[in-house]
């Protein structure tokens, strides 16, 4: 029950029967159709079967990892502080067969101001000699058959590369593509370096992820994989990576970034391609609910928080919503600090009482209108480092950051009570 197939056998599922191509088509009927994950049966220029909007609810995610809204957090926070290292498998299944060249892969060129075609539901494995394994998820953007631009963002395969480019070496990868929801969502978060992401996952699949060996570099990758792409970024070679839509839906900047050179393409026997609709709800939510846990972590150190919603409208990345048992009059505030330290992307925050549920936004409304005075309840963070992804923010991401306590005041709660039939 590990693997992208099996989660699938349990989800309700759209399947498309048309040829279409994964230039511009596919993507377009992804981002038309959010609600269910979608299977193309045929796709032009290519054997494989395409499946898209995996997880593009909450509610998916959240069966994915075998919880609910309310327990999830500490789930996974539990997973985080209990990492169960994977078994290795006897076979790999991802290996049963080759493909010569990335043009054999359904490989979707998403919008037309796309600087490429896009790899982005990606499982990236490396290994640095001191730190051991990382896990993570990168954007690759397709050079030719056989090297493909990845984006590092300052975490820690971009040191891992410096490290290895420092000594003139290239950096072995393995990059799993079509892999169980648990394991992808545990590459997207990340946690400390040193720490193996894959043991995140095989926690939060009680313990039955398998790893297989490469069989081109000195990696492992989960067994049921349906796509392994094997190869090396190179040491100093740099290109122009994108433009690509990000979260907001915006475009980010074209940045010089490294090349990898493949080394080999294997897959399971009819395989599935994931694609990762940029900038689609499926996309907020890898990026976004690991940002939660992150958040609610940090909070439980300092208040008693009841759950964290990075909303929607704030395109799951910029705007959270923080619900707290207030027991002192300075939870609220305490609780806005924390927020805004756990998640350094969140430029406005809302903290409110445990009656109000932050998934609802008419809720969050609901106490910002009847539970908050901006002159005493408002607490600006003016030239606050916010997030590259929001384009209101000046080039260096320098931005003004907002933190809103919509609780009720402590000593007034009798002026909050609301009517009842009771
Ligand atoms: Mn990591």
């Amino acid at each position: 029950m590990t693997s992208l197939r099996s989660f699938l056998k349990g989800e309700k599922v759209i399947k498309v029967e048309d040829r279409l191509s994964p230039e511009y088509e596919i993507g377009k009927v992804l981002l038309r159709n959010q609600d269910l994950p979608i299977i193309f049966e045929n796709v032009s220029g290519s054997e494989f079967k395409v499946v898209g909007n995996l997880c593009s609810t909450r509610d998916a995610l959240y069966r994915a990892l075998d919880t609910g809204k309310e327990e999830y957090n500490e789930k996974v926070i539990n997973a985080l502080e209990n990492p169960v290292s994977p078994e290795s498998a006897k076979h790999g299944r991802c290996f049963d067969e080759k493909s010569k060249s990335l043009d054999d892969l359904p490989i979707l060129r998403h919008f037309r101001g796309d600087g490429g075609k896009y790899i982005t539901a990606t499982v990236v494995v490396a290994k640095d000699p001191e730190y051991g394994r990382n896990v993570s998820v990168h954007r690759l953007m397709v050079l030719d058959g056989g090297r493909m631009a990845i984006r590092l963002v300052e975490r820690h395969l971009y040191m891992f590369h410096q490290r290895a480019e420092e000594k003139g070496e290239p950096l072995e990868v393995a990059i799993a593509i079509g892999v169980h929801p648990a394991v992808l969502y545990a590459a997207s978060f990340s946690p400390p370096e040193g720490y193996d992401e894959f043991g995140l996952a095989n926690s939060l699949l009680d313990g039955g992820l398998k790893l297989a060996k490469c069989e081109t570099v000195d990696l492992t990758v989960p067994e049921n994989a349906e796509i392994v792409i094997e190869g090396r970024i190179l040491p100093r070679e740099r290109v122009d990576e994108g433009p690509f839509v990000d979260i907001t839906g915006t475009y980010d900047i074209v940045r010089k970034q490294p090349v990898i050179e493949v080394t080999q393409i294997s897959h399971r026997k009819n395989p599935y391609y994931h694609a990762l609709l940029p900038g689609g709800r499926e996309h907020k939510v890898f990026m976004g609910m690991p940002a939660e846990t992150k958040i609610y972590g940090e909070l439980k150190k300092v208040v008693s928080v009841k759950n964290v919603c990075l909303t929607n409208g704030g395109c799951n990345w910029l705007h959270g919503a923080v619900s707290i048992v207030k027991k002192r009059e300075n939870d609220g505030r305490k609780a806005i600090h924390a927020a805004l330290a756990a998640h350094k992307s969140m430029k406005h925050v809302v903290v409110v009482d445990e009656d109000i549920d932050v998934f609802d936004a008419e809720m969050v409304e609901f106490a910002i209108a009847t539970r908050f005075q901006a002159l005493k309840d408002a607490v600006v963070f003016p030239g606050a480092k916010g997030s590259s992804l929001d384009p209101s923010a000046d080039k260096n991401a320098i931005t003004t950051k907002l933190g809103l306590d919509a609780t009720k005041p402590l000593d007034r709660l009798k002026d909050f009570e609301t009517a009842n039939m009771e």
